[in-house]
């Protein structure tokens, strides 16, 4: 547990934090319409869909997994057109679940913590106020538990049975160059995460900001836990990237848009984050 930002970047002699490979694969989407997305709705009411993704973070010694995803059978429950599994499709990047030092879960939801029991290794980073907020009182109203699943949620529970979780209270570093902030909001225990790549440190918001519209204009996701710490997370987004292009939200299918593919044959599928944007904000 770490309350300090000031362990999060190095002291002075130290070699600098570790750089890191940086990925978003795309596993699932949905049709929406753009009023659905922004609280209070939005005068253009046009066709807006949601991408679903998890983050891959690999450098020369270190291999961390930032949210798990669903599987099929939750897509199917949730209605969601599942393109691909998302932990299989990490063989695209030549990782498999043994490989996975750490998954970092930014929050629980359905779409973020599906999956945890496929990484038999992996040491799993979550935020105190996140189990607290999934296993209490506001669990009790639909509108909060709508996005959990209580069988992911009981099963985090054991995982913290076995030993497998380590707990943040706010800003702590996972591994160098790799940090945890806690940004509560959509979720109670929200958290995003920071890695420094060769472009610099790249923010991965998820769902902090589901898309660009929501950090850039100030405006919330109408699914909400508390919409002040919800716009000050957006503030506190802009205060650990360096620039807004280093920011990367948990939904927009602009990121498959404004970056590169590692390959032709991952077009679609993987973006590289730790590369510039062809297209700037
Ligand atoms: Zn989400």
């Amino acid at each position: 547990m770490n309350r300090s930002a000031g362990n999060v970047t190095s002291g002075p002699g130290s070699p600098g934090p570790a750089t890191y490979e940086l990925f978003a694969l795309r596993y699932a989407t949905r049709n929406g319409r753009r009023p659905e997305f922004f609280l209070g709705g939005d005068p253009h009411d046009v066709p807006m869909s949601i991408d679903y993704f998890v983050w891959l973070a690999r450098s020369a010694d270190h291999v961390c997994l930032i949210d798990t995803g669903f599987n099929q059978a939750m897509a199917g429950k949730r209605r969601r057109e599942f393109l691909r599994d998302p932990i299989d499709a990490l063989d695209l990047l030549e990782v498999t679940p043994d490989l996975i030092d750490d998954v970092i879960l930014t929050h629980f939801h359905y779409d973020h913590a599906g999956n945890f029991d496929r990484f038999p290794k992996s040491r799993f980073h979550v935020q105190d106020h996140e189990m607290a907020f999934a296993t209490g009182r506001h669990m009790v109203h639909r509108v909060f538990r709508a996005p959990y699943e209580v069988d992911e949620v009981t099963g985090l529970v054991r995982m913290v049975y076995d030993g497998r979780v380590t707990f943040h209270d706010g800003d702590a570093e996972i591994a160098s160059g790799l940090t945890v902030h806690h940004a509560g909001g959509h979720t109670a225990g929200m958290q995003f995460v920071r890695v420094h790549t060769a472009r610099g440190w790249v923010v991965v918001a998820s769902d902090v900001s589901h898309f660009y519209a929501n950090f850039q204009e100030n405006r919330p996701l109408p699914q909400v836990f508390h919409v002040g710490d919800t716009v000050e997370g957006y503030r506190r987004l802009r205060e650990m990237a360096p620039t807004e292009d280093h920011i990367v939200p948990g939904h927009d299918p602009l990121v498959m848009q404004k970056y590169s593919s590692p390959s032709a044959r991952l077009e679609g599928i993987v973006v590289r984050l730790d590369a510039a944007p062809r297209v700037t904000t």
